[in-house]
């Protein structure tokens, strides 16, 4: 994936990147973040990576092809940036129909379409769950992007069907970089405490986050993909998201899909409680005896 000259954080780029240059870009994907404009900028720059023509995926978007310069100018027919109709501009259940007998129709002029569904944490629950049946068995050639300002106000269902990214914050790339990597290696050790049967090993690598809580919601990001690629891998895809395979295929030997959806479950439900921890300590403690429940 080419970025063009738009500063995106160093784990955004790279979850994105990996995702999309092996090909492997969920159908479904939200874009999380605090800042509207960045998100739609980077919804509008994947929109335009997806129809581009050129045939190295690590150069898409080229810029230069028909497509490309059809997206640039807003003016391409498989990609809709679907803007709430009505006066509050939010994403209704009248819009999301329109979407879903749309996406039926093959695209025009580029092998994908791609939908840009705006602001989605607007939508309500009927626009919600008008938009889980296409989003359960999208066809083959549909991609959408559902930009939001925090995934925890969508659906549970949807967000399910969905791999998300977030947009961090832009802080010194050198540093992002070295937080990265070590968040990669923290949570190759949560996950490996996850899949093995002792309690002692789980206190003990937990242990480490104590004084750290970022480096805890780091890894345990993280963890959700290895958790998330180790399911798809039992049911024999070959979707990984995260970048550690190896690990996703040894908890998918070792654990059964009700465990890891399990353990899925409360790392989720670890990360989204987390702000209202006063007492890290006690998140801790609670998220290591949930884990070996
Ligand atoms: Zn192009």
């Amino acid at each position: 994936m080419n970025f063009e000259n738009k500063e995106y954080d160093a784990k955004f780029k790279e979850l994105i990147s990996s995702a999309f240059d092996s090909g492997r870009l969920p159908h479904a994907i939200i874009l999380e973040g605090a800042n509207a404009s960045k998100r739609l900028e980077a919804a509008s720059l994947l929109a335009k990576a997806l129809v581009c023509k050129e045939s190295e995926k690590s150069l898409r978007p080229c810029g230069k092809c028909p497509d490309c310069i059809k997206a640039e100018s807003d003016s391409h027919v498989d990609i809709k940036t679907v803007i709430g109709t009505n006066k509050s501009k939010t994403v209704s259940v009248e819009d999301i129909r329109n979407v879903r007998s749309d996406a039926y129709v093959v695209p025009n002029e580029a092998e994908r379409k791609v939908y840009i569904i705006t602001s989605a944490h607007k939508m309500n629950e009927t626009a919600m769950n008008a938009f889980l049946k296409v989003l359960e068995e999208p066809p083959s050639y549909v991609n959408f992007i559902l930009e939001c300002e925090d995934k925890a106000m969508l659906l549970q269902t949807v967000k399910s069907r969905c791999a998300s990214f977030r947009l961090g914050d832009l802080t010194d790339d050198s540093v992002t970089k070295k937080k990265l990597e070590a968040s990669f290696e923290n949570a190759v050790k949560i996950a490996k405490a996850i899949s093995s049967d002792s309690e002692i090993e789980m206190m003990k690598t937990l242990g480490m986050f104590e004084k750290d809580k970022d480096a805890l919601k780091l890894a345990l990001e993280e963890v959700i993909l290895i958790l998330r690629d180790s399911i798809a891998l039992k049911s024999g895809a070959v979707n990984c998201l995260s970048q550690n395979e190896d690990v996703a295929k040894e908890i998918a030997s070792s654990m059964t899909s009700e465990k890891i959806i399990k353990a899925t479950e409360i790392v989720n439900d670890t990360l989204q409680s987390m702000q209202y921890y006063a007492n890290h300590n006690l998140l801790l403690a609670r998220l290591s005896s949930r884990l070996k429940d």
